[in-house]
Parts: structure tokens; sequence; C-alpha cells
């Protein structure tokens, strides 16, 4: 929709018009019928028909362009009243910077500043309506700290509040004590569990090493007792050696075609056994 004719001072040239809603170009764009049309209106018309409204020529909205270049500047150019000249504000000043104005304009209705408010006053009252929005907050006169909401100032009690917050922050540092505590104790709990671990571990080791203990303690008695026997035997072998050598000048005396019957072989045999 373009802005309505009344608003503006002075001549405006027709085809600064738009050809869909008739009133002055807002956002303006052409066809190559060279007829200008809004952006809105030409947009809407464009669903429902394929052609210029002007003219009936074929259209279609990947032809249209921005408008020429020396209408642009006579367009914003023209001089247009505020929107708000019902208001009471009498500004006028360009299209171009219209926006500019309305953006700033006192008259134009906004909402109050304040969260929560639900009121619209012209921007010229807020000042005076924020002297008296119930939704206004500000710090505590009193100096408690808490941002007051001037509908319930008149129930603030700075004690009160100040005891409510004490109570939640005492509730949430105790809250942290228990969760340390708690770490702390699940942290024991495994290091316990981990010397436990490490205990049995340790008896087992200390076990196995009683055993290769006594196992080896079986050897060397075992390693004793041969040694002893391998000792005695020697002495048995001496003993023989010794008691064969003293035979043997006995031998000589005797005839040497007639040995001592069923001792011929008694020597060898004997020395036999105990090599
Ligand atoms: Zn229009
Ligand atoms: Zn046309
Ligand atoms: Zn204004
Ligand atoms: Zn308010
Ligand atoms: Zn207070």
């Amino acid at each position: 929709m373009g802005y309505d004719l009344e608003r503006f001072v002075g001549y405006v040239n027709e085809g600064l018009l738009c050809c869909v809603c008739r009133d002055v170009l807002e956002r303006p764009l052409q066809a190559p019928c060279e007829h200008a049309y809004c952006d809105a209106c030409i947009s809407s018309w464009l669903i429902h028909h394929h052609s210029c409204p002007e003219d009936r020529l074929p259209l279609d909205i990947s032809t249209l362009r921005p408008l020429h270049r020396y209408m642009r500047n006579d367009l914003s150019r023209l001089q247009i009243r505020c929107v708000n000249s019902g208001q009471g504000c009498d500004a006028v000043c360009c299209l171009e910077t219209l926006h500019t104005h309305e953006d700033e304009c006192p008259f134009t209705f906004i909402s109050c500043s304040s969260t929560g408010c639900p009121v619209q006053v012209e921007r010229r009252g807020l000042e005076s309506h924020l002297l008296e929005c119930e939704f206004r907050s500000r710090a505590c006169p009193s100096g408690c700290g808490h941002t007051l909401l001037s509908v319930d100032q008149s129930q603030h009690n700075c004690v009160a509040e100040l005891r409510t917050e004490l109570e939640l922050l005492r509730a949430e540092m105790l809250g942290k004590v228990e969760e340390v505590r708690r770490e702390m104790e699940s942290r024991l709990d495994s290091q316990r569990r981990h010397m436990v671990q490490k205990e049995s571990m340790l008896k087992s080791e200390v076990e196995d090493l009683k055993g290769q203990v006594s196992r080896v303690m079986c050897d060397v008695r075992a390693e004793r007792l041969r040694r002893q026997e391998l000792a005695e035997a020697e002495l048995e072998k001496r003993e023989l050696l010794e008691m064969l050598r003293s035979l043997q000048p006995c031998r000589g005396q005797r005839n040497r075609d007639e040995p001592i019957r069923g001792l011929e072989n008694q020597p060898a045999e004997i020395l036999n056994k105990v090599c």
C-alpha cells in the first residue's frame, strides 16, 4: 500500500502514483511496460494475475525492476506530513527522511519501557508515565540491594527479604558442603578398596614365596643327603681298593696257573662294582 495522497504538500506527478492502489508509490517497482507499482501491491496482484493491472500486457514478477533514477529522485523529494499529524505533529519532511522523523516523532505511540507493562503511550508522554508506572523497577531506597517494582513497593520488608536471601545462601552452602563430603567419602572408599586388593595380592605373593623357599629347602636337604651318600660310597670304594691292594702280594707267592678257585674273577668284579 502506498502513501495516502492527502498527506502530501504540493503537486504530485501522476507518474508517481501506484497503478494498483492509486496512492503515492511505496518501495516502487517498474514493469517493462513502464508502469510502476508499490512492491506490496504488485506482489499480491501477481498471485492471481499474470498481466499489468493498467494495460493487461503479460507480466512476470521476475521482470520487475527498480524505478527509473529520475523518478526515484522526484519521489524522494516529495513533501509529506508526518503520519501522526492527526495527533498533533505538524512536521512536514521529504519522503526520503520520513522514516527518520517517524522513528523519533514525539507523537508516535510506543510501548512502556518497563518489563511487563502493557501500556502504550506517545513517546513524549513516556517520562511522565514512568513516574507512575506500576511496572517500573528501582533499587530499594533503604539500600537492601533488592530491585522493587512500584506495585509491590508497599509490601517490601528489607529484613524479611534479607532473611530469605540468607536462608537461600545457607541452604546452597550446606548443599555444597554435603556434595564435597560425599565426594571425599567416595574417594576414600575407592582408596580403601584399592588397599585391600593390594594387601591380598601381597599376601598371596608371600604365600607363593614361602612355598618356593620350602621347595628349595627340600632340594637342599636332598642334595646334602646325596652328597653324604656319595662321600660314604667314595670311602667304601677307597677301603675296597685298599683291601685289594693288600691282597696283591699274596698272589705272587701262589702258582700263577692255579688261581684260587672262585676268586679268579673277583678283583675285576669288585672294581667294576665300585667304579
Ligand atoms: Zn500501491
Ligand atoms: Zn503496464
Ligand atoms: Zn511526527
Ligand atoms: Zn508502564
Ligand atoms: Zn529493601
